[in-house]
């Protein structure tokens, strides 16, 4: 029998992290102190893939292929029990130079990816005569509309959301957090998860996390062009452009170490409008439509942590999944359900310990 499981912060971790662990039978409690998906996972891109995956390391590409791989059957479950739909989708993506096509085409070889060089103006309005790589299976998913799917299918499955609750203060006896505090009263359970993002070394006790796990903001902009006037990703020097299905586009992102401040500037929105535009000329002021950030849980190399907390005989962190969490989630919920049941990992799961 599993035990039942308090989770700290319903981003795309924890939601995804309650469902496995209902699935497999758990009972489940979800403190958010704010609104559930509203942080890092509402602001993100949804790109579901390393932007260029051969320039990470083994530990993040081993957990996102796992991922991505999850990520249909996965996605399409959560859809059937939420009733709402995440727009996931592969939608492709064109890699602009400059990029190192030798490492990309090995790379592709080695993880069974389809992968071509095509010419820029068959996707994109061009007068240059300028060849792309084509990743046509990078998929990507709507992210507000992800959050709402994994919240809706959270509650049906049976787990108990408590939003608008803080946790203030984590108590421990014998080596156990046997109590949890918020905002809205104190909870307990057997065992105890934290997933709250960028925020996870800031609890009451995990301030030695605060090293493995913290804030990088990142600024997006939203364009509302015409429904298919791009239909792919598109990916330049870092800079992304996104197009959903009714017309937004989304170009970014910054990476700026700057703390908790969640603000956005004038020099990102001039820098991401002139990147936008370097891409896809209709890209102006007049078609821009919204400005933000979010605060991605920012971790060497970009490797979360998926483990027990040392110290604790019921504390696990499920965080630090940097620019892929979304990616992520899946394979990382199973990994620590997994961990936790004792049962063989699908993945090694020593790159991710605390
Ligand atoms: C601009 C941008 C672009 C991105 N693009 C992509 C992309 O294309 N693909 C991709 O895979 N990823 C992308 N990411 C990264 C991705 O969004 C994150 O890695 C992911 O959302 C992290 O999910 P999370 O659940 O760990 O964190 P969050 O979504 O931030 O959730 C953490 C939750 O914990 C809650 N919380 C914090 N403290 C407490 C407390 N004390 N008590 C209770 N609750 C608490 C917060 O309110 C929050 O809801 C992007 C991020 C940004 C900002």
């Amino acid at each position: 029998m599993f035990p039942d499981f308090l989770i700290i912060g319903a981003g795309a971790v924890g939601l995804a992290t309650a469902l496995e662990l209902t699935r497999r039978g758990a009972r489940v409690t979800l403190i958010e102190r704010g609104r559930s998906g509203a942080e890092s996972t509402w602001a993100g891109g949804g790109i579901l893939s390393p932007l260029l995956p051969w320039q990470y390391g083994e530990a993040v590409n081993a957990l996102s292929e796992y991922s991505r791989a999850l990520f249909p059957d996965w996605c399409a479950r959560q859809q059937v029990l939420s009733g709402l739909d995440a727009e996931y989708r592969a939608s492709g993506m064109l890699v602009l130079p400059p990029f190192d096509q030798t490492q990309a085409f090995d790379w592709c070889g080695r993880h069974g990816w389809r992968c071509e060089i095509r010419p820029r103006a068959d996707f994109l309005p061009s007068d240059t005569e300028e060849d792309a790589l084509w990743l046509p299976d990078v998929a990507q998913t709507r992210n507000p509309r992800l959050a709402q799917v994994l919240r809706g299918a959270a509650l049906a499955a049976g787990v108990r959301i408590v939003e608008s609750a803080e946790v203030t203060a984590m108590q421990a006896s014998d080596g156990r957090i046997s109590r949890v505090d918020t905002t809205q009263g104190d909870f307990s359970a057997a065992a105890v998860i934290v997933t709250a993002g960028a925020w996870s070394g800031t609890l009451p006790g995990l301030e030695v996390l605060a090293k493995r796990v913290f804030p990088v903001r990142g600024q997006m902009l939203l364009f509302k062009l015409a429904p298919e006037v791009l239909r792919n990703i598109v990916l330049q020097n870092g800079a992304y452009l996104i197009p959903r299905l009714d017309g937004h586009i989304l170009a970014g992102s910054t990476l700026e170490w700057a703390g908790f401040d969640k603000s956005v500037t004038a020099s990102a929105r001039r820098d991401l409008l002139a990147l936008a535009a370097g891409i896809l000329p209709a890209l102006n002021e007049r078609v821009l439509a919204q400005q933000w950030s979010g605060l991605r849980p920012g971790s060497p190399d970009n490797v979360p942590v998926i483990a027990a907390c040392p110290g604790y005989a019921n504390l696990f962190i499920n965080s630090g999944h940097f620019r892929y969490g979304v990616t992520m989630a899946p394979g990382a919920a199973m990994l620590l359900a997994d961990l936790i049941e004792g049962r063989a990992t699908a993945i090694p799961a020593e790159p991710y310990q605390a």
